[in-house]
Parts: C-alpha cells; sequence; structure tokens
C-alpha cells in the first residue's frame, strides 16, 4: 500500500511560490518515487522547468521516504542550500510536506496532490483499496471493500447497473459487489449479501484524526 500522488499543474505550483524566487526541491524516495511524481527523474524536470521560469534551485534531494525523520538530517547534509532557499517546493505526499515543514524550519509549498491510499494494478494504473471510513465491513463482503471499489460506494448492492460484472459507471472497471457476490459464494457465505448495513455514522470517522490509547490501557489495567 502506498500514498498515491499526482503533480499539480505547473502553473499552479508557480502562482503558489510567485513570491518566492530561490527554491530548494525535495522529493521522496518511496511512493512518490514509485508513483512517478517525486523521484529523482521527476525533482530533476521540476528543477529544470523552474529554472526555465526563472527560479533558482539552490539544491535537490529525493530522501529514502520523505514522511520520516530522515528528513530532518537534510537540515545539516544541505545547510547552505537550504539557508540560501526562499522556499521548499515538497514533491511527496502531504504528509512529506508536512514533515518538511516541521523538521526543515523553512516554509514549505506542496507540489503534488495527495490522491488516496492505494495500490498499483497495471503499470500507470493505481486503486484505493480503504479510506478510513471508521467502521469496517470486510467481514459481510468477502474482504473486498465497496467502500472504495464500489463507484456508488454503495453498503448494499449491488445497484441496478451492474452488466455481466462490470459497472455501469465505466471506466472499464469491473462491479465491485459482483466480486463480493462471487467470493461470497465461493466461500460458501452468500447469507452475507442478506445482511442489511445501515448507513455509514460519519462519526466514526475521527475528525481530527487523534487517539490516545494508552488512556483506554489505563482504564482497562484499573479494572
Ligand atoms: S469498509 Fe471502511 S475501513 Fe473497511 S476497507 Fe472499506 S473503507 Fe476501509
Ligand atoms: S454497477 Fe456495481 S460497482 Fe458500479 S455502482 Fe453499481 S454496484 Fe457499484
Amino acid at each position: 500500500m502506498k500514498t498515491i500522488t499526482r503533480q499539480k499543474p505547473f502553473e499552479q505550483i508557480l502562482e503558489d511560490i510567485s513570491s518566492d524566487t530561490r527554491v530548494f526541491i525535495v522529493g521522496c524516495g518511496t511512493c512518490a518515487t514509485l508513483c512517478h511524481t517525486g523521484g529523482v527523474d521527476e525533482v530533476a524536470a521540476m528543477a529544470e522547468k523552474l529554472t526555465v521560469a526563472g527560479k533558482i534551485v539552490t539544491g535537490v534531494a529525493v530522501p529514502p521516504t520523505g514522511c520520516d525523520e530522515v528528513t530532518s538530517e537534510m537540515r545539516f547534509v544541505f545547510r547552505d542550500r537550504l539557508r540560501a532557499a526562499d522556499i521548499v517546493l515538497v514533491m511527496s505526499c502531504a504528509f512529506g510536506v508536512q514533515t518538511a515543514a516541521t523538521q526543515l524550519k523553512k516554509p514549505v509549498a506542496p507540489a503534488l496532490d495527495t490522491l488516496f491510499m492505494g495500490k498499483e494494478g497495471p503499470a500507470g494504473h493505481y486503486s484505493e483499496i480503504c479510506m478510513q471510513c471508521g467502521e469496517c465491513v470486510l467481514a459481510y463482503t468477502g474482504g473486498i471493500c465497496p467502500v472504495t471499489a464500489c463507484h456508488k460506494g454503495l453498503l448494499n448492492g449491488p445497484c441496478g447497473g451492474t452488466d455481466n460484472g462490470m459497472c455501469e459507471v465505466g471506466n472499464g472497471r469491473e462491479c465491485a459487489w459482483t466480486l463480493i457476490y462471487n467470493r461470497l459464494q465461493s466461500q460458501g457465505r452468500l447469507d452475507r449479501m442478506r445482511q442489511y448495513h445501515p448507513p455509514k455514522s460519519h462519526n466514526a470517522v475521527l475528525r481530527p484524526g487523534i487517539l490516545d490509547l494508552t488512556h483506554s490501557r489505563e482504564e482497562a489495567a484499573a479494572q
């Protein structure tokens, strides 16, 4: 599983850093490299485009992972180049952008939009596998997520549009609920299809996403 990203339009990036002349670029050696949005090649291409657009690229770096503490080491390795920059343009997911903002003590701008957590299929194709809805129903759906795999996110499918196993929405996508049916049938668990699931509670999604497990552990220990 990786974080799927897409590069922002170059005009948008230029607008976001319009008040900054000197730019240090940070990529990511993991997810953004695999998505071809922030690896060594994409960072080099961005440096060239920014230079043509009149910016001064003071330096570039592609740490193994843009979102972990290693990013802080760049402050020392690239100290002078970072100091010379007005802004750090981060070519990683939003986690990496926020890590850079904290660790590098410089203004930051994201060059990518963070889309979803997903997996890679055929080269260049990515699909979401979980949107962290807070109430997992995979026990009833043969381990296939209807929230992300069904175009309508139906908890009680299929809709009337499934056509020979394909989704009416198109894009060559299989109907998630046909896949669920086939999976449950092969497991002898088709009775799960008859179980009604009420609409999802949006309260189940923690916003902000903060969870303190130590509190509940302390309560359990006190009992
Ligand atoms: S039902 Fe919710 S938690 Fe479970 S896989 Fe789907 S999106 Fe993720
Ligand atoms: S055809 Fe299948 S995947 Fe498409 S919206 Fe209907 S139930 Fe969901």
